[in-house]
């Protein structure tokens, strides 16, 4: 049997460091913004480059309330793809803004800069590109047309940490970026977590009066919050991960690139990595005319295998009326031939073989 994601053999490695911070925390009881998330935003910042990383409940918390704070609200339209999670339109539209969902690049199926343009109009305002499956997005361009028309750039970067283009972290580039801790992503704790990044002092300052119920000074609210913090013992969890990263990232890309070199002579398409930046495969996704038989193989092997995403978002039941009509053709071509393989830093060279053998004998 082959998960997607082997998180027990991630767990072996940083027990000792895991139990002995939830056993300090527990002794302490500093549950809320105690020393752990304080201590992680600050380790976040730095790796990432950036001026204030803030801690929040979720990555679809950390999207919503990057929005608000950079004043996107009712009415207003914020460009983003239809190939990614729900959570990045969810967000949109918790703000009572309107996604325009534009196609996205055949090769990175991450949003295409050239239809963002052609999509802007009077109401547009903020540009949300996703770095999917952990490769960024063309932020060269994007941030290039956010500049020209004067939008925000809010950047979806719940598949990216880690990854990086033009020598600059996803999360470091926009003017508020969101991030996701659920247990399956690159960096993952052991529950929900998130977090925002941003530059800038006074979208910070938002930030944190946001997520604490719209409170500087506690029992004096300013305006109406949430209650979206960063769990103490999740930061706990996030710390020694946060520590070994790079070695994890790297081992994604080493079974990623062992995948593509073994299926190169197969009939599909394997993913794409530009020069531009650093991929960091939080999924390793293939494209396929002959996925269903593929998916039986794999599922007859107990190999497991997954699409993202089946069904893009404008086709979605909940935005169907809203986007009647809209045609997105590269990406309702990338949805009905894609496929992902497992892919972790624990996955072996001999499983990634095994798996590339079934794929082969379909
Ligand atoms: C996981 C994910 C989210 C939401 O993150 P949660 O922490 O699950 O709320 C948002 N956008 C994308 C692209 C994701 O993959």
């Amino acid at each position: 049997m082959i998960p997607m994601v082997n998180l027990k053999a991630q767990y072996a490695e940083i027990k000792d460091e895991v139990e002995r911070g939830l056993a300090e925390t527990i002794e302490n009881c500093a549950f809320i913004l105690g020393p752990n998330v304080q201590a992680f935003e600050q380790e976040t910042a730095e790796y990432l480059g950036v001026k204030h990383a803030i801690g929040v409940a979720s990555g679809t918390d950390a999207l919503h309330l990057a929005l608000i704070a950079e004043g996107i609200g009712a009415g207003d339209e914020v460009i983003t793809t239809a190939f990614t999670f729900i959570a990045t339109a969810e967000a949109i539209k918790y703000v009572g803004a309107i996604p325009v969902f534009v196609d996205i690049d055949p090769r990175t199926f991450n949003i295409a800069p050239e239809a963002i343009e052609k999509a802007i109009t009077s109401k547009t305002k903020a540009v949300m590109p996703v770095h999917l499956f952990g490769q960024p997005a063309d932020m060269t361009e994007i941030e290039q047309i956010c500049e020209q028309y004067n939008l925000k750039l809010i950047e979806d970067c719940c598949q990216s940490f880690g990854a990086s283009i033009n020598g600059k972290q996803t999360g470091a580039i926009g003017h508020a970026a969101g991030f996701s801790f659920f247990p399956s992503k690159n960096l993952g704790a052991f529950g929900d977590g998130g977090l925002v990044t941003t530059n800038s002092d006074e979208t910070a300052a938002k930030i944190k009066q946001l997520r604490n119920h719209g409170s500087d000074v506690r029992y004096y609210h300013d305006v109406i919050g949430y209650n979206s913090r960063l769990d103490e013992m999740q930061a706990v969890i996030l710390r020694p991960k946060l520590k070994r990263i790079d070695q994890y990232n790297q081992a994604r890309r080493h079974v990623a690139h062992l995948y593509s070199e073994l299926m190169a002579d197969l009939p599909l398409i394997t993913p794409y990595e530009d020069n531009l930046g650093e991929h960091v495969y939080h999924q390793y996704t293939v494209l396929s005319d002959r996925r269903d038989a593929i998916l039986v193989a794999l599922q007859e092997r107990q190999i497991a295998c997954a699409i993202y995403y089946p069904v893009p978002l404008h086709q979605q039941n909940v935005f169907k009326d809203e986007c009647a009509g809209l045609s997105l053709p590269v990406t309702e071509s990338v949805s009905s031939h894609c496929f992902s393989l497992p892919i972790c830093p624990f996955l072996e060279d001999d499983a990634v073989r095994e798996i590339v053998a079934v794929i082969r004998s379909v």
